[in-house]
């Protein structure tokens, strides 16, 4: 089977969770299988060499942008940077707040992890709408880092989270 197949069959799926009418896609037994493990982040790394050869640093989105982004970013080679939920880094630092369904949330990096000009990809586990990617591409853009792209384990198509992110690139590996 494909390294596609082998990531799809590894992702888990919970109705009415966190609530009702939410339908969960859980990606822990993803990271419990090695193989399938290994296969998410053999694609990520075959698309950033094809298309992102130039590529300076991973940035991961708090919090289970973690699991995935230093896997990566080890790969290539490169740093990984975190970009995390409010109140949570040390130091000076630069925030976003962004809309959720009920409030605001606000995210943050610390303000020297990335130097004007620097080429970043973006790495999440699940883009919906697309609010949470788009935080952190402001994050960069006030910082001047140069966003290639952004990339998600899955995406989920009907909330045209890739047409909030525009002109950004979205790259999934699964689509639902
Ligand atoms: P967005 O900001 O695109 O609306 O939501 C994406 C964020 O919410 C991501 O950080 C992601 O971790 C989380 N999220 C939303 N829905 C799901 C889901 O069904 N499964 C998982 N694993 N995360 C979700």
């Amino acid at each position: 089977q494909s390294k596609l197949q082998l990531v799809d069959k590894h992702i888990g799926v919970f109705p009415d969770f966190p609530k009702k009418g939410i339908l969960f896609r859980d990606i822990c037994p993803l990271l419990k299988d090695p193989a399938a493990l290994t296969a998410s982040i053999d694609l990520f790394e075959e698309h950033v060499k094809k298309n992102y050869p130039q590529v300076e640093f991973i940035v991961g989105l708090d919090a289970r942008g973690f699991l995935f982004g230093p896997l990566l970013a080890q790969r290539l080679g490169i740093g990984f940077i975190l970009v995390r939920k409010k109140g949570k880094l040390p130091g000076s630092t630069v925030s976003v707040a962004y809309e959720l369904e009920y409030g605001t949330a606000e995210v943050e990096i610390q303000e020297d992890a990335v130097a004007p000009g620097q080429k970043v990809l973006l790495i999440d586990d699940l883009l919906a709408t697309g609010g949470t990617l788009f935080a952190a591409c402001e994050l960069m853009r006030k910082q001047q880092a140069e966003v290639l792209g952004c990339m998600v384990v899955i995406e989920l198509k009907e909330l045209n989270g890739k047409d909030r992110l525009k002109p950004h690139s979205v790259f999934s590996l699964v689509r639902y």
